[in-house]
């Protein structure tokens, strides 16, 4: 392994992600020969535990590595469970680490840790400058000798202002190439392989532009409700919590243009620049025309009731809180002038399906108009997840007399690769930030450009101009999303082959 020595410091690790997400994908890559020698995880939060007490809720008795207990890697968990440490913080997150900071370089001394730390912030956002704060304070920021790191979790910032603030806080304590801002999406193969399609094949990017395509969608669609995170959700709503983030950063690598080579930095100045270049909605008129917000209404599936949004646990009876949202968009540069996007994500849908949908131009001068290929035009399906892979559909003849013309397709699916397991998104972005690429973190400015996007279309939606409508569970949105796209032969039917 190329990984450098060093030690992790989880703040919030008492909480859900930490066992949930981080624990197990740590003890993934130390299965798997990923981690360096010396490697030590630290857990510090305000509850009170011991080193044992915390080993046994992330580790040893964690129902997230229960598989894994169960199928006999015990000597591996219990070695890995000798490297996991907790240190209790007290009363609260904004208070003197001199004893934190003992305890680091405690461990950092007894395991030869070399002065290399990441600080993974896993609590309320609320809490990210004051703790960063406290870090800095006790000179453990500084690079004097060995790297320290920052991993902050998502939401960064609520709208513009506050995802502004938020990064001028955090740049008080912490350089902008010491933070990353996990989006566990870009952590996903897929999202990866949107690069390597566009940039790794000739036959793709010369026609990537507004000759050749004629429009972009893309669907999010979750078969679940809201679940437990009810009272959460409400205050945030299906654009902050997976467009902004999320499909923007699909959106930008889409958008993107070459970069003059692989490294994180040509990398995000790329996606900066095609965020920049959405075109931002600023009065009523186009807003109204171009976003569409519902809610789930409550409805039977399968003979069973589903609560509505607004009966679920931890939502306001009166919530106009969205869980469909519907974008149409353009990108104002030389490649993407006038090519519409269409962007969706919803709760309740039929089915459980992410993908790209790039929508090719007809030819422009059709022999066989009459062959039955018209509204077949070919189209490139990236699906981001189940079933994660790539289609291409295009034109065939139907055997026989004359010229008719049938939809075949050409897939790639990533489970026919004979190549070894797939790494979880936590795995890969721990793995990149222990090493020190950020390729696949977000960076302050697009961070910021998304918002410049989003910020708007919150405010619209706060106005009484701006109605929220109603779908039943199980079905793809509300009708008039249909308006949205009209004319396009609507949204395609996403998992459908
Ligand atoms: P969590 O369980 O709610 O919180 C983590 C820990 O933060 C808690 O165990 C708690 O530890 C501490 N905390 C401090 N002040 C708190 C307060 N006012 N309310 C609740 N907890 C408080 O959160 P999580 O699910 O682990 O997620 C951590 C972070 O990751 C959050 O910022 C979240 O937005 C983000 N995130 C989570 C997920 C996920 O799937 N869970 C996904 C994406 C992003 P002590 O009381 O012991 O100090």
């Amino acid at each position: 392994t190329n990984t450098e020595n060093q030690l992790l410091i989880i703040f919030g690790a008492s909480g859900d992600l930490t066992a949930r997400k981080l624990v197990p994908a740590l003890f993934n890559l130390y299965k798997n020969g990923h981690l360096p020698e010396n490697f030590v995880v630290l857990g510090a939060s305000r509850s009170n535990l011991s080193d044992e007490d915390f080993r046994r809720r992330v580790v040893l008795e964690s129902k997230y590595l229960e598989e894994e207990i169960k199928n006999g890697t015990s000597k591996a968990i219990q070695t890995f469970s000798g490297k996991i440490f907790y240190t209790d913080l007290g009363k609260e997150y904004d208070t003197d680490y001199s004893d934190l900071a003992e305890r680091i370089s405690e461990l950092n001394s007894r395991f030869q840790t070399d002065n290399n730390y990441i600080f993974y912030l896993s609590t309320p956002p609320s809490l990210y400058e004051a703790i960063a704060k406290n870090i800095c304070e006790q000179g453990l920021a500084s690079e004097k000798n060995g790297w320290k790191r920052l991993i902050v979790e998502k939401p960064f910032g609520y709208s513009l202002e506050s995802a502004r603030q938020l990064n001028d806080g955090l740049h008080e304590y912490f350089k902008e190439s010491q933070i990353y801002r996990i989006d566990h999406y870009l952590g996903k193969e897929t999202v990866q392989n949107l690069l390597v399609t566009r940039f790794a094949n000739s036959i793709f990017e010369p026609l990537w532009n507004r000759n050749y395509i004629h429009h972009v969608e893309i669907t999010n669609a979750e078969s679940g409700g809201v679940e437990k995170r009810g009272g959460y959700y409400d205050k945030s709503g299906a654009l902050r919590d997976m467009f902004q983030n999320h499909l923007l950063q699909i959106v930008s690598l889409v958008v993107m243009e070459p970069p003059i080579g692989a490294d994180a930095e040509e990398i995000r100045n790329e996606k900066v620049k095609a965020l920049k270049s959405l075109r931002i909605m600023r009065d009523d008129k186009t807003l109204r025309e171009n976003t569409i917000r519902a809610q789930y209404v409550s409805s039977m599936i399968g003979g069973k009731k589903v609560k509505g949004y607004r009966e679920e646990e931890g939502v306001d009876p009166e919530s106009t809180t969205e869980t469909y949202a519907a974008i149409k968009f353009f990108v104002d540069n030389w490649r993407w002038a006038d090519v519409p996007f269409y962007v969706r994500t919803a709760k309740r849908m039929p089915t459980k399906v992410t993908e790209v949908v790039v929508h090719f131009k007809t030819p422009h001068h059709h022999i066989f108009k009459d062959s039955g290929m018209n509204g077949k035009d070919n189209k490139l399906v990236i699906r981001i997840q189940p079933d994660e892979g790539i289609l291409i559909k295009f034109g065939v003849k139907v055997p026989g007399q004359g010229f008719k013309v049938e939809r075949a397709n050409l897939d790639f699916y990533y489970s026919s690769l004979a190549e070894t397991r797939v790494m979880e998104a936590y795995e890969r972005l721990l793995l990149d930030a222990m090493q020190g690429d950020a390729t696949l973190y977000a960076r302050a400015d697009e961070v910021e450009a998304a918002w410049e996007f989003v910020d708007p279309i919150l405010e619209y939606w706060k106005t009484s101009d701006s109605k929220v409508y109603g779908y039943s569970a199980g079905v793809w949105g509300p009708e008039n999303a249909d308006e949205l796209i009209e004319g396009l032969g609507m949204w395609r039917n996403p998992g459908a082959n």
